[in-house]
């Protein structure tokens, strides 16, 4: 059986994607790909949905990114919990203070936080984490609702929160700055293989090598090879082990 190589990270929902949207999807049939694909307010949410019917490799999350709390999160609510049966995961959810410097904005974004963590509570789904500057405060709070499957992606933390990650059980996900950051191949390097998840946070552009090009999901075998080498995994391995850690990040 060959293994899936799976983005747990990916807004393939972006606009940038629209008009390439079946390539994409040829692409990853024919690479045995899948994506976790994740939205950031009600309307991407929809939109998001309505991919995951065209391709089952579209896992679909849903939920409000922490820079977008003016979203009306009661309609979102009434949309999630409608199509629950059909979504994947919940996310991009989590907190940012760089997008909510104000104390009131920012408790705003922990109440959106903690309804939407509500929510993957209540049906059992994985929820994929933006943690920028505030991996402390959402380790602090994670463990008072009962969801066994997180990810923080594009971990950013130091060592000693990556150790506070893994002592929650947290998966954590690396994107392509694998492939040439020194302090990202150090935190891999810290982490449980078995608790490794990776990511192109596409469309987000990087630097170096991907040359601030739009990021694609074609970048996977690139971020997979530069992990294999890191580990000292064979790319095979490191495939099928990887398939694992998002199986079980999925509960498939
Ligand atoms: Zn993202």
């Amino acid at each position: 059986m060959i293994p899936w190589i799976i983005d747990s990270h990916i807004h393939m929902n972006d606009q940038e994607y629209d008009l390439i949207i079946e390539y994409i999807s040829n692409f990853m049939s024919q690479n045995h790909m899948k994506a976790c694909c994740v939205s950031t307010d009600y309307s991407s949410s929809i939109k998001t949905m309505s991919l995951s019917k065209k391709s089952r490799l579209f896992l679909p999350f849903v939920g409000i990114h922490p820079n977008q709390i003016e979203d009306n999160i009661e309609l979102f609510m009434e949309f999630a919990e409608h199509n629950i049966d059909q979504i994947e995961g919940i996310g991009e959810i989590g907190l940012d203070k760089t997008y909510n410097p104000s104390n009131s904005e920012f408790k705003k974004q922990i109440a959106y936080f903690m309804i939407q963590l509500e929510l993957a509570e209540k049906f059992k789904k994985p929820v994929s984490i933006h943690s920028r500057n505030a991996i402390n405060i959402i380790c602090s709070i994670i463990p008072s609702y009962s969801i066994s499957n997180v990810s923080l992606h594009w971990f950013d933390g130091s060592q000693k929160q990556l150790k506070l990650a893994m002592d929650l059980g947290f998966f954590v996900s690396y994107g392509p700055l694998l492939v040439y950051a020194k302090d990202k191949q150090s935190l891999l390097l810290h982490t449980d293989i078995n608790k490794i998840l990776l990511e192109t946070d596409g469309p987000v552009r990087f630097s170096r090598c991907f040359k601030h090009r739009p990021t694609q999901i074609s970048f996977m075998p690139s971020i997979l090879f530069a992990a294999s080498k890191l580990l000292n995994v064979s790319y095979p391995d490191l495939t099928a082990i990887l398939e694992k850690n998002s199986n079980n990040f999925l509960c498939i």
